[in-house]
């Protein structure tokens, strides 16, 4: 938690797990943590705080998210995103996109519709329709990649718990309105089809201004059961949000999961936790930025 009072707080993770964080992704995260805070400066909201960064980093192709998103087993990427907005609780969410460089944008044009979910054909529709950036194919190496994981791996948790580098954000705008997005190619070695947390409402993302904003990352099937981003937020009434989120870390290690979050409240610093060795995350405010390998003290 920092002691950050000033309203206009971006905050970011690129993943959680055992690998650290390279300087090339810090390089990254520090571009789109500046982004999304100019975006705010000038007077955007969070949401499009929230929305920039995370377009920034699934952009990069160095995260498991937009571009860099992992293959499913079948060879195609099929990503997830989901972003949320505080004030009136609209949210959007994409489901097994192919083909749209950014779902967090596919995402972000679905709440704006009367839906809140949409899964590939017709969230990839209202994509074309406002001509977001498509996807190139998997290239040779990345098909070469997925040919060993499947030759070499086939007990999928042992890899799943191994490595996360889906991309999230929460921020806090001038206003005090706090927005979550998440984006995400899912986890390394999955079935086709298989849907994670980072696209769930509630699970991967929250964002109430009465209570805080949550962005999640790690075992998608475990924060999904626990409902993770929400109970946070709930929980915060209660108790600080860096207890309730610890707490909520807890749960998810008894449910045999690993996981990583970062929230923000209406007031105060953000929280950036996890159960892994490290988590890939940083946070702008106007008055400084910075990076972490693993959760500030
Ligand atoms: N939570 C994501 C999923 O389960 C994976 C991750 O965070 O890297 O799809």
């Amino acid at each position: 938690m920092f002691k950050e009072e000033t309203r206009m707080l971006l905050a970011i993770h690129g993943g959680a797990g055992d690998k650290k964080p390279t300087a090339e992704q810090f390089e990254i995260m520090r571009k789109a943590l500046r982004a999304g805070l100019r975006i705010m400066k000038d007077g955007g909201d969070a949401l499009s705080a929230v929305v920039e960064a995370i377009t920034i980093l699934e952009d990069s192709a160095i995260f498991n998210a937009g571009a860099g998103g992992v293959l499913q087993l079948d060879g195609t990427r099929r990503l997830d995103a989901s972003v949320m907005e505080g004030a009136e609780l609209k949210a959007g969410s994409v489901i097994g996109i192919e083909g749209i460089r950014n779902p967090i944008r596919a995402a972000q044009l679905i709440l704006d519709t009367p839906h809140v979910m949409m899964t590939n054909r017709g969230a990839k529709q209202i994509a074309r329709a406002h001509q977001l950036t498509t996807l190139e194919s998997p290239s040779p190496q990345e098909m070469e990649q997925l040919d060993r994981i499947k030759k070499a791996d086939t007990e999928i948790v042992r890899l799943y718990k191994k490595y996360f580098s889906t991309v999230g954000a929460v921020a806090r705008d001038s206003e005090r309105n706090l927005a979550a997005g998440a984006s995400t190619g899912g986890i390394r070695t999955m079935l086709p089809g298989r849907v994670g947390d980072t696209p769930v409402i509630g699970s991967g993302t929250y964002a109430d201004n009465s209570l805080a904003a949550v962005s999640c990352t790690g075992n998608g099937e475990q924060i999904i059961r626990l409902g993770l981003a929400k109970e946070i937020c709930m929980n915060s009434l209660d108790e600080s949000l860096r207890r309730a989120a610890s707490q909520s870390l807890k749960r998810i290690r008894m449910i045999g999961g690993n996981a990583g979050v970062i929230c923000l409240a209406g007031r105060g610093g953000a929280v950036i936790l996890h159960t892994t060795k490290y988590m890939a995350s940083g946070y702008v405010t106007k008055r400084k930025l910075q990076l972490f390998s693993r959760s500030p003290r």
